[in-house]
């Protein structure tokens, strides 16, 4: 058990409270007759001036043979605060953002509100790129502290690009160059910053086509848009234990893209409600057909952290079970542990509502966040999946990775979960997993995501496959 304890000593340091940060309402920076240059929620600078600033800043940079920086900066799940807390919530959480942003600032840089939850900082007085990597750090790390917004605690964080100008462009580019590389930063996860690199440019402008066309697709009844299914497998039995629905997408011109790509640009276009809808109604739909040809399998289905704080998400998914006579025990939702962790008394509420309604929940990507083990005890989900990246690990015999998965196995267990590890590619990872005690596995090794009249003749023919040695002819480590 020590490896165990070392374990949640270490989460549990990770997890320490955080200094709780008072709401403050913005310093004075409203000059009330130059109204027409300042954003009026947080009395930061408009665009216009922002602008005019960087122009002249610009050129001065130009004259001195000098650099500028520009941060482009814009919070992560902020949409989805606005939606659940209400617009009131949201233009108090601006303005603490905002004041938290200035405060990063020196007196020769200036802070600018773009609109929605986007703010520049123009950073004059020669930065090199480390130098704008600290403010960007420092920046993240003020944000990242705990918001009171109407009594309750959150806590957000944001995703920044950099641009230094001459180098990333010219200066009618800077703030679009700098919007690019948030862009990425927003798609690798968030909470982290990014500097610009030409081919992000091309990138952005990109994006907005994707969510054209996927709006197109949603709006055609989400025509291109398909599921794929992909097993779970029993590991003492080598039985199908379930599967996961994998969206899919082709676009017309440029074909299939991957759910990695056009996930992240519905979540930030605000179409991931209708396409979490899509996916939802599709799996039912396939249930439905699936019983009909005597075919029983248990589905789990993706759900964005934007979905969770639909308001009406659990009646969505009862009407969806409903409308094709499914029963909710059929269906399983996998919610990512980051997701999970972004606002946990609400998920605790929320998992609540599911077990009511009979649906099984899962926690996916275990180990990419920092869970609170006290709060994991209380979410009452049924399976934990380990991230793919341990399993990865585990090929080359990574001995952190092995203590984590060993440690992970053992927790879950004793708070009553299934643990499910993922992206499994190798029979050496296999056996690892199962010395380890993993009860499911999933991955290439068994079988990739495939379409549901694959996924019918896999299950159908999966009954002859041979099982994986069982547990107890394999000794356990130490
Ligand atoms: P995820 O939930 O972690 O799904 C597992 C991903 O790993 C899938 O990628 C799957 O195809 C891939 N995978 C499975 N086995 C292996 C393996 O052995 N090796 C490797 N290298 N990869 C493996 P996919 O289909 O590209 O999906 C990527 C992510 O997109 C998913 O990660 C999930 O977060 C998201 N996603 C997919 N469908 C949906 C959906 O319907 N709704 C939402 N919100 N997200 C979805
Ligand atoms: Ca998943
Ligand atoms: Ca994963």
């Amino acid at each position: 058990m020590r490896r165990l304890d070392r374990w949640i000593a270490r989460a549990k340091a990770l997890w320490a409270s955080p200094s709780v940060v008072p709401l403050a309402l913005p310093p004075a920076l409203v000059n009330l007759k130059d109204l027409n240059h300042h954003d009026p929620l947080t009395g930061l600078a408009n665009r216009l001036l922002f602008e005019d600033r960087l122009d002249g800043a610009a050129r001065r940079a130009e004259a001195a043979n000098r650099r500028l920086g520009v941060l482009f900066i814009d919070l992560d799940g902020f949409k989805a605060v606005n939606d659940s807390y209400g617009h009131s919530a949201g233009d108090q959480l601006l303005r603490e953002v905002g004041r938290r942003v200035a405060l990063q600032a020196r007196q020769s840089d200036t802070v600018a509100r773009l609109g929605g939850d986007q703010f520049l900082m123009l950073l004059d007085g020669h930065p090199d790129a480390s130098a704008a990597a600290v403010v960007a750090a420092r920046l993240r790390t003020s944000l990242a502290e705990v918001l009171c917004i109407e009594g309750r605690d959150l806590r957000l964080s944001c995703s920044v690009g950099i641009v230094l100008y001459p180098e990333h462009g010219p200066r009618a580019k800077l703030i679009a160059h700098a919007d690019a590389a948030m862009l990425v930063a927003k798609q690798a996860g968030g909470g982290m910053h990014v500097f610009f690199e030409p081919h992000m440019a091309v990138d952005s402008e990109a994006q907005i086509d994707l969510q054209r066309d996927l709006r197109h697709a949603l709006d055609l009844g989400g025509q291109g848009l398909s599921l794929d299914y992909q097993p779970k497998v029993d590991t003492k039995s080598g039985r199908l234990t379930g599967v996961e629905a994998l969206l899919r997408w082709r676009h017309p011109q440029q074909g299939p893209i991957e759910p990695s790509v056009f996930i992240p640009v519905a979540e930030r276009f605000g179409l991931i409600g209708t396409l979490g809808q899509w996916v939802i109604d599709e799996v039912c739909r396939q249930q439905r057909a699936w019983q009909d040809e005597g075919l029983d399998l248990r589905v789990a289905i993706n759900l964005s952290v934007y979905q969770l704080r639909q308001a009406d998400l659990v009646e969505r998914i009862e009407r969806a079970l409903k409308a094709q006579r499914v029963h909710a025990d059929r269906l399983m939702f996998e919610v990512s542990e980051i997701a999970a962790m972004a606002d946990p008394p609400a998920c605790v509420r929320l998992f609540e509502q599911f077990m009511r309604l009979g649906v099984q929940v899962s926690i996916d990507d275990f180990g990419m966040g920092n869970a609170n083990l006290s709060q994991l005890r209380k979410l009452p989900a049924c399976q934990l999946k380990i991230d793919r990246s341990f399993v990865q690990k585990l090929e080359h015999d990574d001995e952190d990775a092995k203590a984590i998965v060993d440690a992970v196995v053992r927790l879950s267990h004793a708070l009553g979960l299934n643990v499910v590890a993922e992206g499994v590619e190798t029979t050496h990872q296999q056996d690892i997993l199962l010395r380890f005690g993993c009860d499911e596995l999933q991955g290439y090794l068994f079988a990739r995501p495939m379409s549901p009249v694959q996924m019918a003749l896999w299950a159908r023919s999966s009954e002859a496959v041979p099982r994986p040695e069982p547990l107890t002819r394999l000794e356990r480590p130490d």
